[in-house]
């Protein structure tokens, strides 16, 4: 049986293997001119591409994604336990019957990864579009629509997953059924991978497959989260591009002392000792660091801003000054913690743990601690300046950590994602950017690959997209699924070509 898809592609549709020799996609480049000035491994042939992809029945192409969206949604794969087999199963059997050969490598019972290649020429490394098929829960007291229903409402397809991240898993294997139709010949692989367990660490998901399936994973690019998320702001549309993510140091801080009856108070017991080094690292924070994404985050803000908010951007990097801006200029504190966070080590206090009776003072107290660290330090150099911080007397013991990653925000696939932008969105502004949490960019980058957190959806003004991660009530926009469907499709074909 045939996919829907098979409507979509131009032409007569004979279920036969198309030419690749003379795609409709190679005549169409022909016909726009040849080739324009191109960054190294990457054409800029936007145009060119737009003249094939635009011949495409594009309202047939979004009712196919989103019913295969809605369909995805409704696979329960709240992580634990992740069951992700059953939706993994449905996206096999949907590339199965386009002719390909999906492979299915489980990191644990029903803890299924999906791996489906679009053969290239091998001119070029591959091109890896990655998405995750596990989702966090959802309390469906709190949801306006049941988040496993994949409800159209509204202008929304409602669902936990619809925006992290089922939409790219959908988006990514539009692209592969699209160009498989199409009878494009890349000159790279399109790697396509959809995997389990990335909410809670990917042990069983991308870092399965980097420990025992890097043959068939290994890319010079990949395109996942977090970002391509627009946030309009001055008139423009910034797309935050995930170019960096921050490392991970969980730590325990622990006070000692003396236990005792608690009707004589001791001003130096384990306790107040260890409030005291709390306070200090709440209050005072870590100190700030310049770094090269933060750097490229508010040059391409002041090359997109009017006097005076240039202002703003221009002295975000001064040394002195990054307090003030960030306090008194960026207009959303949600910003202003996002751009603090870009620049400063951050440790957060979480679970307290200390006595157990009201009247004995406890001789031990302990407290986690959530750190994250910036690109070009260590785990070590970050807990010296924790250490500096909370003051002698208190012991730190670490209890993980994960190494930063990072892309250089002047790759020429950045170029890419901002023409592709602006053919679709002439207020485009795309944004380097580096995230606090960590995604599966923390394991493909053990292989080299360049990792960029691009999942293109048109947000609309009114919606936190933040406050849907991971919340109640996620959505997506049908139109920004739709705009994000084209865009991901232009910018596969500029990469790949
Ligand atoms: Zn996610």
């Amino acid at each position: 049986m045939k996919s829907e898809l098979e409507s979509i592609a131009p032409g007569p549709s004979t279920g036969r293997a198309p030419d690749h020799r003379r795609s409709p996609v190679s005549s169409a480049r022909d016909k726009a001119g040849g080739e324009s000035p191109a960054s190294p491994g990457i054409d800029c042939r936007s145009a060119a591409a737009s003249a094939v992809l635009s011949q495409l029945k594009w309202d047939d192409v979004f009712a196919e994604a989103e019913s295969i969206l809605r369909r995805l949604i409704q696979f329960e794969t709240v992580n634990p336990p992740g069951n992700e087999r059953p939706a993994a199963d449905y996206l096999a059997e949907l590339l199965r019957q386009e002719g390909f050969e999906p492979e299915i490598f489980e990191g644990a019972p029903t803890r299924a990864n999906l791996v489906c290649r679009l053969k290239g020429t091998g001119e070029k490394p591959p091109l890896q579009l990655d998405g995750h098929l596990d989702v966090v829960c959802a309390d469906e007291s709190q949801w306006t629509h049941p988040p496993f229903a994949a409800d159209v409402a509204g202008g929304y397809i409602w669902g936990r997953g619809a925006l992290d991240m089922k939409q790219m898993v959908t988006m990514s294997l539009v692209c592969m059924l699209l160009f498989k139709r199409l009878g494009v010949r890349f000159k790279r692989d399109i790697i396509f991978t959809a995997v389990a367990d990335e909410e809670t660490g990917g042990t069983h998901g991308a870092k399965y497959l980097v420990d025992n399936h890097a043959d068939r994973i290994r890319a010079e690019y990949c395109l996942g989260e977090i970002g391509g998320f627009g946030i309009s702001k001055w008139g423009k549309t910034f797309y935050p591009v995930q170019v960096a993510e921050k490392g991970l140091c969980w730590f325990e801080l622990v006070a000692r002392g003396e236990a005792g009856h608690s009707s004589i108070p001791d001003p130096d017991s384990s306790l107040i000792r260890l409030s005291e080094a709390i306070i200090r690292l709440g209050r005072n924070g870590l100190p700030r660091h310049d770094n090269v994404v933060a750097g490229h985050l508010a040059k391409a803000l002041l090359a997109s801003q009017r006097f005076p908010t240039s202002i703003a951007s221009a002295f975000l990097l001064h040394p002195r000054l990054t307090s003030l801006v960030l306090n008194r200029l960026v207009p959303e504190s949600e910003q202003a913690t996002m751009l603090s966070a870009m620049l400063h080590n951050t440790a957060s206090p979480t679970t307290l743990r200390a006595g157990g009776k009201t009247n004995i003072i406890p001789a031990v107290a302990r407290v986690e601690v959530d750190g994250r660290f910036l690109p070009g330090q260590t785990a070590e150099s970050f807990l010296a300046e924790v250490k500096d911080v909370v003051g002698p007397g208190i012991e730190i013991n670490v209890l993980k950590k994960l190494q930063p990653t990072t892309v250089d925000p002047d790759d020429p696939i950045m170029g890419a994602i901002a023409r592709v932008l602006k053919n679709h969105d002439p207020q485009a502004v795309a944004l380097p950017v580096m995230i606090s949490a960590t995604t599966n960019a923390t394991h493909y980058s053990t292989l080299n690959t360049k990792y960029f957190g691009f999942s293109p959806v048109k947000v609309a003004h009114h919606d936190s997209f933040r406050s849907m991660f991971h919340g109640a009530d996620e959505r997506i926009p049908v139109e920004g699924f739709r705009f994000g469907i084209r865009v991901l499709a232009e910018l596969v074909e500029e990469v790949c070509s």
